[in-house]
């Protein structure tokens, strides 16, 4: 798939409020098609909450989000969540389930072709093919995030919505995570504290502070030492 029929993102005046709170306040955000945008913002910024919407899992209370150039926010077609994956704390996986189990049912629901084989290949790439007849639950929280990310990409999704995709990782899969988010043939959200990686891996950073966008840059010419800054003055 050429980079031309890769969705955008784009999110144009977005309010989310609970009750009289303001978790998001009239953002406007775009991810290129087929690249990298990397979110931070502290705890409560909203960053969850403008992921979640796009993945279409929270209702905005106003604005509009594309994917596309197609509005999703209004009636969103089921076929869209075809075209997402989403790794985020949630694994989504049954924990009686073993892993090889868990990603049939996806596979099935997804309606993928070859899912046995597409299975395999992903449980090699994320290094879990020797415990695919494990039950999820008898597995550590880092191998779950192995199969979870496994099972984001099953459908080949051409866009990744990304929640704190590293905790848990250790230093092999988190070589794993990078080689794949470095393929660049998907459009990517990454909403993450470590603003290392986020700043390594993206084209583009964004700061969230209360709801409200507050920085943006592309990252080519932006040192990790100066977004520390800029961080440290936007963040607070
Ligand atoms: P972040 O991901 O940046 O930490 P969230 O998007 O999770 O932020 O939350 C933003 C704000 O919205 C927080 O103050 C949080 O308490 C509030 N919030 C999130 N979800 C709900 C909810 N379902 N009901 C009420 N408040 C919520």
């Amino acid at each position: 798939m050429g980079n031309g029929s890769i969705p955008g993102i784009g999110v144009r005046q977005l309010t989310k409020t609970y009750g009289r709170f303001r978790a998001l306040h009239r953002v406007d955000l775009d991810v290129a098609p087929g690249s990298f945008l990397a979110l931070f913002g502290p705890n409560g910024a909203g960053k969850s909450t403008l992921l979640g919407i796009i993945a279409g899992l929270v209702r905005p209370s106003r604005g509009q989000v594309f994917l596309d150039g197609e509005e999703i926010t209004k009636d969103r077609d089921e076929s869209l969540g075809q075209r997402i994956g989403v790794l985020s704390y949630q694994t989504y996986l049954y924990d009686e389930l073993t892993v090889l189990e868990n990603l049939r049912f996806y596979g099935k629901l997804y309606g993928i072709d070859n899912h046995r084989e597409r299975i395999e290949e992903l449980l090699d790439t994320v290094g879990m093919a020797s415990r695919s007849g494990s039950p999820v639950r008898t597995l550590s929280r880092g191998m779950r995030q192995r199969v979870a990310l496994a099972r984001a990409l099953l459908h080949d999704p051409d866009i990744l919505l990304l929640d704190e995709p590293y905790s848990g990782l250790d230093q092999d899969a988190l070589a794993i995570l990078k080689t794949i988010l470095a393929e660049r043939n998907k459009t990517i959200l990454l909403v993450t504290h470590d603003l290392a990686r986020g700043l390594e891996s993206a084209d583009r950073v964004a700061i969230l502070n209360r709801g409200r966008l507050v920085f943006e840059s592309g990252t080519r010419d932006l040192s990790q030492v100066e977004f520390e800054r800029i961080y440290r003055d936007h963040a607070s």
